[in-house]
């Protein structure tokens, strides 16, 4: 069986369009131009996994279909990679149990203080059910016998982990890759990766550091994600790129 990823958000955390804004990204009529909040779903070896619970995740499982979720990998503390997690409260409903959601010390902490009517001691009936896993780079993470690679990422002035599953790697919200941590990424031949726009930005890639970053890591084939109204719209940013560089946008399925 092949492994599949469909990405459910591609957008920075304001999404496209965003609010009251008029700019031709924002008004395009391309729906490649809309853009949730950056999120993606894996079929991984018999498993049904999403990355990241923003915003827009109750409508990202809605419009992705998606009636199993086995686990729930959480990248960093940023608003738009967490603050839709109430939501997973159908799942805990219809598949009973704890839903196993994993992130690094951080973020975990993070979680139980900004979400902490789910992790106190008696929540009121209906709470979300979450079984919080704490991970490390230093080690593998193994869901039902099968190896995933967290990877440390430099976020601006905090950290976000990446994850590789087989030749897959998922780098979003990065700007460096963490000492040591780029010999992980030996073997990707698909890369996902953020790119926010042209302009530098003191946590997230740029199109040029992109652009050297997949020259060192030398993929098959890289997509990028993150992406700002201030990129352009969908056709301007893809004669930017050179060949087996793509932009990922919402709903695009890969296979892996
Ligand atoms: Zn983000
Ligand atoms: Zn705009
Ligand atoms: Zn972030």
């Amino acid at each position: 069986m092949n492994n599949e990823l469909t990405f459910l958000g591609t957008g920075t955390s304001q999404g496209i369009p965003v609010i009251a804004c008029t700019c031709k990204t924002c008004t395009s009529k391309d729906p490649k131009d809309k853009r949730l909040r950056t999120s993606v779903h894996l079929s991984w070896r018999g498993m049904s996994i999403v990355i990241d619970s923003g915003p827009d995740f109750r409508y990202q499982m809605l419009r992705a279909g998606i009636t199993k979720l086995d686990a729930l990998l959480i990248t960093h503390e940023h608003n738009d990679h967490i603050i839709g997690i109430d939501d997973i409260r159908p799942f805990n409903f219809r598949q009973g149990g704890e839903m196993p959601v994993y992130a690094n010390k951080n973020v975990s902490e993070n979680l139980i203080n900004r979400f902490a009517y789910i992790f106190q001691q008696n929540p009121y009936p209906g709470a979300p059910k979450i079984n919080l896993n704490t991970i490390n780079s230093e080690d593998l993470l193994t869901l039902n016998g099968q190896t995933i690679i967290p990877i440390a990422l430099n976020h601006g002035i905090t950290s976000s982990f990446g994850y590789k599953f087989d030749s897959l790697a998922y780098l979003t919200d990065m700007k460096t890759l963490q000492e040591g941590e780029l010999k992980k990424l030996k073997g990707t031949e698909t890369l996902i990766i953020n790119c926010l726009r042209l302009e530098p930005h003191f946590s997230h890639l740029n199109l040029d550091e992109a652009l050297d970053f997949i020259a060192e890591i030398q993929p098959k084939k890289t997509y990028l994600t993150h992406i700002s109204h201030r990129f352009g719209t969908y056709e301007s940013i893809k004669k930017m790129l050179p060949p087996n560089v793509f932009q990922a946008y919402d709903g695009l399925k890969i296979e892996f």
